[in-house]
């Protein structure tokens, strides 16, 4: 079936090839953290034939205080560096692997085996990318055994560039394995085979990079992403009790909810999907029925104008004040200069004629922001600095912000009545209203946003 979700030619021509629908779901650490997720996994990808694809995470936590499987084999490789002995996270890691084995009758010594060879390999390859990519590879094995489908070695698909990133030739390899196969697959996630040959990793969380790599390959008609929570919540739900799925975000929107601190999945998955226009269907494995929430190029934004808000602290705002500055274009240099050689990234910086305003990710304490202060002011030709308190940015979202010409209104007027000293960073722009309030203000001030957008 033609989809006509495409707007790639490659993505349209292996869709018309395998006529029917093909989707790519992945799962993620706590969706696969034991034997008794896996099999609500299994009864996931069996309910519909579409899901021809599973790409899987290694196993997460399984309760709060354990420690992922990614985590341990870290520590192996921490410990190897050290010249220590592994034998302690290993054992750990051991039993958590057999223990999955046995419960989904997985040949345990084909298990133990491939055990023993990364317990053996782990101290002569010393890389800290073998070793966290074996997670992914053990649970890919296991998985694929139990459910009967072919196991495809991320290592034989996907090529990393030196500094991390998707080689474009990844795209062309995939293709011509994963059609290859008529059955269902399963990948691990999270790694492929960087330029000098050896494995490579994602940053953390790059299981989702994977699927993504996967599903724009064959040309999938959806990507699923399958989490442990109900799709993209309009705000934090630990911090906002009103804040509930939303149901429809385009790729835009949430690369703005991303950027300023809404943890959804890895960001630079959206890419390799958003080049041919697929949508991401993010769902929950422990609530299956739940729609979740679809992400795609467009929506409909008369229906909902604003998807979601966020927030990303802490943050001081350092102002650099100093009269005609606009005329002095060495001042202004100097003032970048200051802060990178104090090693500190300035997330937004706002110019104006006589002002320059930076936003630094920091957690220094008070005490250094009064010595930053200080230093700045003497060391600058400018007539004034200031540093803030710590401070939260916020950032309201969605595409339809400039049918809300109230906006900036209400959000004010909620603010007077919280008493909180907020102020406007940028904006309302064509998808966001940035703000940036008090850290101790961000449970309160988020609470009141949300009920805001969702009134
Ligand atoms: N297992 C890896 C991590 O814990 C990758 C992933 O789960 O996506 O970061």
């Amino acid at each position: 079936m033609e989809s006509g979700l495409f707007v790639g030619p490659e993505a349209r021509e292996v869709s018309m090839a395998q006529a029917k629908e093909i989707w790519v779901s992945k799962f993620g650490g706590t969706s696969l953290a034991n034997a008794r997720q896996i099999m609500k996994v299994k009864d996931i990808i069996f309910a519909d034939a579409r899901r021809k694809i599973v790409v899987v995470s290694a196993p997460g936590k399984e309760h709060k205080d354990d420690t992922k499987i990614t985590d341990l084999l870290l520590n192996c490789h921490k410990l190897v560096e050290k010249g220590k002995p592994i034998d302690e996270p290993f054992s750990i890691i051991r039993r958590r692997i057999l223990e999955i084995a046995r419960a989904l009758h997985v040949d345990e010594h084909r298990m133990t085996a491939e055990l023993d060879a990364i317990f053996v390999r782990l101290p002569s390859e010393k890389t800290a990318d073998y070793a966290g990519s074996r997670g992914e590879y053990l649970n890919g094995l296991m998985i694929a055994e139990h459910f009967g489908a072919a196991f495809i070695d991320a290592e034989d698909i996907v090529r990393l560039t030196k500094d991390g990133r998707v080689d474009e030739m990844t795209y062309e390899i995939a293709k011509r394995a994963l059609a290859s196969v008529d059955g269902r697959i399963v990948i691990p996630g999270f790694y492929g085979k960087g330029p000098d040959g050896k494995i490579k990793t994602f940053s953390r969380g790059g299981s989702d990079i994977s699927g993504a790599i996967a599903a724009r390959a064959i040309g999938a008609d959806v990507y699923e992403n399958w989490t442990d929570v109900s799709g993209i919540y309009i705000a934090d739900p630990r911090v906002a009790k009103n804040a509930g799925p939303i149901a429809h975000i385009t790729y835009r929107e949430i690369r703005e909810l991303a950027t300023i601190g809404a943890s959804v999945f890895h960001e630079d998955a959206i890419a390799p999907v958003r080049t041919v226009g697929i949508p991401i269907n993010v769902r929950n494995t422990n609530d299956p029925s739940a729609p979740g929430t679809m992400i795609t190029a467009n929506r409909d934004v008369s229906a909902c104008h604003l998807v979601g808000v966020s927030g990303k602290k802490p943050y001081r705002k350092v102002a650099f004040d100093k009269f005609m500055l606009d005329r002095y274009p060495e001042v202004t240099a100097s003032i970048h200069e200051a802060i990178a050689k104090r090693n500190l990234a300035s997330d937004l910086v706002v110019d104006a004629f006589d002002t320059i305003v930076a936003y630094i990710p920091t957690e220094m304490d008070d005490t250094e922001a009064a010595a930053l202060q200080t230093a700045l002011a003497s060391e600058l030709e400018i007539d004034a600095c200031t540093v803030s308190e710590q401070l939260v940015l916020i950032g309201i979202v969605g595409e339809g912000i400039s049918l809300e010409p109230n906006l900036l209104q209400a959000v004010a007027a909620k603010l007077a009545k919280l008493e909180v000293p907020g102020e406007v960073v940028s904006g309302p722009l064509s998808v966001k209203l940035l703000l940036a309030v008090p850290v101790a203000a961000y449970a309160a001030t988020l609470n009141a946003l949300v009920d805001l957008i969702v009134s």
